[in-house]
């Protein structure tokens, strides 16, 4: 799917790159924000796609421009081309503080890993080039050690895994209710615990959201269309909510 510009302003862009996903991998969606020249890309994805990503980015910005690479959580499809990016730019990595060590087996030496920033539990705000981010916890959502973005500027929450969708042939949802049908199986089987949503929704009344952009599947735009995102992960159970009974020996 095509690149799309989320948001742009004299200073500021926020752009969803080409979807270079293909084959057996699951559809992945990379962020770029841009401020003043400088650069984040967020979950950068797997080796399959880092060259393509890598050319298409610089299509906005050199790649010495990128200042932050974001990683939510330490799952292959967003840590697999870490060792590739440190490699070719100067970027600082950030990544919840739980898996900091584990991304050490995708390559990172000694010394890349210093160039990483573990992200504490509680979050943390950081700054592309004077801009603010926001690394909002959001643990459990899959991951144990998970976190979520929010720019202020264009007021875009990316979420991560959640909100994704599996086998969507669009990039805006514009029927929530059948686009539900396409985030249901994800959201049961991957979000471990219902609780974990509930507290997540109650932080994240508090944030002016105009899109919710996950790692895969479609963006929610709009206030109409974010409400009705937060409104439907407050209800949904999940996970062990649903699966109780799975802890039998398999015979
Ligand atoms: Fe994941």
């Amino acid at each position: 799917m095509p690149t799309l510009t989320l948001y742009e302003s004299d200073t500021h862009k926020n752009i969803l790159l080409e979807d270079f996903t293909s084959g057996e991998m699951v559809p992945a969606n990379q962020h770029l924000i841009i401020h003043e020249g400088k650069g984040a890309l967020l979950d950068p994805g797997g080796h399959k796609v880092q060259s393509h990503v890598y050319s298409d980015i610089s299509k906005f910005i050199t790649p010495d421009a990128l200042e932050i690479l974001f990683f939510s959580h330490q799952d292959p499809d967003i840590v697999a081309s870490a060792n590739f990016w440190f490699m070719m730019t100067n970027a600082t990595g950030y990544i919840p503080a739980v898996w900091l060590r584990f991304v050490a087996h995708f390559g990172i030496d000694t010394k890349l890993i210093g160039r990483m920033i573990s992200i504490p539990d509680e979050g943390m705000r950081a700054e592309l080039n004077g801009s603010e981010l926001i690394f909002i916890p959001a643990h459990f959502i899959h991951s144990s050690g998970n976190i979520q973005v929010y720019d202020p500027v264009s007021k875009i929450l990316y979420s991560g895994d959640l909100g994704a969708a599996i086998g969507n042939d669009y990039q805006v949802v514009e029927d929530f209710d059948e686009h539900l049908k396409l985030m249901e199986g994800f959201h049961a089987r991957y979000m471990p615990v219902g609780r974990a949503l509930k507290g997540w929704v109650s932080m994240i009344r508090e944030l002016d959201i105009e899109i919710i952009a996950p790692q895969h599947g479609a963006m929610f735009i709009g206030k109409e269309m974010v409400n009705k995102f937060i409104d439907w992960i407050e209800t949904i159970d999940c996970g062990i909510d649903i699966m109780e009974d799975i802890y039998k020996i398999p015979s």
